[in-house]
């Protein structure tokens, strides 16, 4: 069967015995036995009664498993991702809005996926791992939940993955993403980073969004190499990794870089012991500071890539060396075509700042049951992405913020990225989000929340003194809380929106 073969080396590209899934403590599964796990997973799932189309919501928590699941069931069903962590209410809300058939769950979970799962008449199918097999390889217990609406292998057009967005800036809205969405995204960072057969990912994002899933595991796999999975990330261990899986990159948000900075001179071996090609950094804007500081500890380049959900991850990336990166700058366009817009549908020339939108095969065909928000998502022809940005001369992408997350100061719009880079070079200031609080007259006012260096001191009146000497006034935070950490979401990413309320500032 051609067509077989062919998706299941589009996913999984190796040789027969390179390492595929790897994790701490555990012997690797070489490309060979993932590819016949993706075709024994066909079977077993058509004879439980899921095929083509079927949804099936995967609640695990991080690791090999999880990653081998996702790439298994995607190749004959569509996959769910769900983060382990929540409650009843949000597993009714995502099992629900997602129409999935099953949920496969670890072997002895009875948490609130289960029941919820059984209050909708959803089946559940249990994932059988043994620990002192390979990595990731895993069978399927359960009960047939029906007949597979198709059975067989997917094709191009099928949704592969289900995920809802981050929730930054309203509701999540559930994006699906086909097969041909995944095979584009995963080629173009794998040819934005140079991945190969001798690549090695230290994959420390959650793998219940698309950052984790698409750049860590399924571009590598693509590009014939390994990915050690890890339980999730964690500051303390992070430097043992990289000894044990010699990684030769791995990928995160700008507030794991953080973290991992603020422990790298208590862990000088690990350090030692790694010998990273380059770091990648995506989801949100890494402050140039925070790219130098990674650069000089671990002597490779930091390369910033600019992705969202609905593209399957990858929009924009700064190239690897000899071509030239540059801080602040999220890079030239990777994969889809990207164009500035004036709120009239009208495209913007180079240096003007407008909405950035993007058309290409990695885009998704439109969110879910949710035609409002297609219809100006969809506006003009192009895909919008809801963020401000502007192209230089060279048509490198600066993401200047997101539209919903601009500061209206009684009618002057404040950038609160331009806020925090300001703050951030204050040499006390570690991390810092900049956001909007309610004002009576004005309607909105600027407050930052801060976290400081260690073994530094600052107070409110020294960062507001030093933000005077380099913002007009009107941009100045008339409030600025010293926090010892700012709240996040999920996916490790600090929200602007919501955090006045978080903070009790509203
Ligand atoms: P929601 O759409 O539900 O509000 P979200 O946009 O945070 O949530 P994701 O799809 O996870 O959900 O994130 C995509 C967004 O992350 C982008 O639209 C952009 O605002 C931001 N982003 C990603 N990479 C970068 C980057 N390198 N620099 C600045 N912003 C980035
Ligand atoms: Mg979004």
């Amino acid at each position: 069967n051609g067509n077989l073969a062919d998706l299941t080396l589009r996913l999984v590209a190796g040789a027969e015995d390179a390492p595929a899934i790897m994790a701490p403590g555990r012997q690797a599964l070489s490309h060979g036995e993932l590819r016949r796990l993706i075709l024994n997973t066909a079977v077993r799932l058509n004879a439980l009664g899921l095929g083509r189309n079927d949804r099936i919501a995967i609640v695990l928590s991080n690791g090999p498993e999880m990653a081998a699941a996702f790439i298994a069931l995607a190749a004959s069903a569509s996959t769910a991702p769900l983060n382990p962590a929540y409650r009843a209410d949000e597993f009714e809300f995502y099992l629900s809005d997602i129409e999935a058939k099953a949920i496969l769950v670890a072997e002895n979970e009875d948490g609130p996926a289960v029941a919820v799962a059984g209050r909708l008449g959803i089946g559940v199918l249990r994932l059988v791992a043994q620990p002192d097999a390979p990595a990731g390889r895993f069978a399927i217990s359960g009960e047939p939940v029906g007949s597979p609406a198709s059975p067989g292998l997917a094709e191009q057009d099928d949704i592969a993955l289900l995920l809802h967005t981050s929730g930054t800036t309203s509701r999540p809205k559930l994006v699906p993403l086909s097969h041909a969405n995944l095979a584009a995204s995963a080629a173009h960072i794998g040819a934005t980073l140079g991945l190969s057969a001798n690549d090695r990912c230290l994959n420390i994002m959650p793998l219940f969004h698309i950052h984790g899933l698409i750049a860590a595991v399924l571009s590598s796999l693509a590009a014939g190499g390994g990915v050690f999975c890890t339980p999730g990330f964690n500051a303390l261990r992070f430097f043992q990794w990289l000894n044990e899986a010699h990684p030769s990159w791995y990928t995160a948000v700008p507030t794991m870089h953080q973290a991992i900075l603020l422990r790298a001179a208590r862990n000088a071996d690990g350090l030692a012991a790694a010998k990273l090609r380059f770091i990648r950094s995506c989801s949100a804007s890494l402050p140039p500071q925070v790219m130098a500081e990674l650069e000089t500890t671990f002597g490779c380049p930091v390369i910033e890539s600019y992705g969202m959900t609905e593209a399957t991850h990858q929009m924009a990336s700064n190239p690897l060396p000899p071509s030239k990166r540059k801080p602040g700058s999220v890079g030239i366009a990777a994969g889809p075509e990207i164009a500035i817009m004036a709120l009239d549908g009208q495209l913007l020339p180079q240096g003007e700042v407008g909405e950035i939108v993007i058309r290409g095969p990695n885009v998704t065909l439109g969110y879910e049951k949710n035609q409002d928000a297609n219809a100006s998502a969809f506006a003009h022809g192009w895909f919008h992405t809801g963020d401000q940005g502007v192209l230089d001369g060279e048509n490198y992408l600066r993401v200047t913020g997101r539209l919903k997350e601009i500061i209206n100061r009684g009618g002057e719009k404040i950038s609160p990225l331009e806020v925090d880079s300001v703050l951030m070079d204050h040499p006390a200031v570690a991390q810092v989000v900049t956001f909007a609080v309610p004002h009576e007259r004005l309607g909105e006012e600027v407050a930052a929340a801060i976290v400081l260096r260690e073994g530094q001191n600052a107070n409110e009146a020294d960062i507001r003194a030093f933000a005077m000497t380099r913002l007009a006034d009107f941009k100045v935070p008339s409030k600025v809380i010293i926090l010892e950490e700012i709240p996040k979401g999920a996916t490790g990413k600090l929200q602007r929106i919501g955090l006045a309320s978080k903070l009790g500032l509203d």
